[in-house]
């Protein structure tokens, strides 16, 4: 019997996170040119880019437009 290995959840390679550039908190998924963001209590949205918020975590304010590098692993 052939040993297999368990497949890899697939990634999609367009979606990366978006994290606050001071501490490093999840603020948000980016998918392809939309922004999804997820709050307590189930309240979900998806908005288009360009986008700004503040981090809920230490107040620092984050902008993300579509020539935003994601942040380096
Ligand atoms: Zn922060």
């Amino acid at each position: 019997m052939p040993t297999q290995l368990l497949p890899r959840k697939p990634v999609a390679s367009a979606d990366r996170e978006w994290r606050c550039r001071r501490c490093d908190k999840l603020l948000g998924l980016v998918l392809a040119d939309r922004l999804h963001l997820r709050f307590a209590r189930q309240h979900e949205y998806h908005a288009a880019l360009p986008a700004s918020c503040t981090c809920r975590s230490c107040g620092a304010l984050n902008e993300l437009n579509h020539t935003t590098p994601p942040r380096a692993a």
